[in-house]
């Protein structure tokens, strides 16, 4: 399953990511976006766009099957 991780440090809350798949992210409390919800199968490709148009490129995807798999 892959999730996305928003870097609290880099994003400036511009709010793209989450109007372009607010299904898996959301502005939180401190203004800026949380991927508050795991990639769904069918949004892989929506949450490829966030991560090329975040203007501070602070969201990444993790694996976590991958990452699970090196502990
Ligand atoms: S697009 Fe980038 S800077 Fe804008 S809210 Fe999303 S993570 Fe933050």
């Amino acid at each position: 399953m892959k999730r996305a991780y928003v870097n609290p440090d880099l994003c400036i809350g511009c709010g793209l990511c989450v109007s372009t798949v607010p299904e898996v992210f959301r502005i939180n409390a401190d203004g800026i976006s949380e991927a508050y919800a795991e990639t769904p199968e069918d949004m892989h490709d929506k949450v490829e766009e966030a991560v090329n148009s975040c203007p501070v490129s602070a969201i990444s995807i993790i694996d976590e099957n991958v990452q699970a798999s090196k502990d």
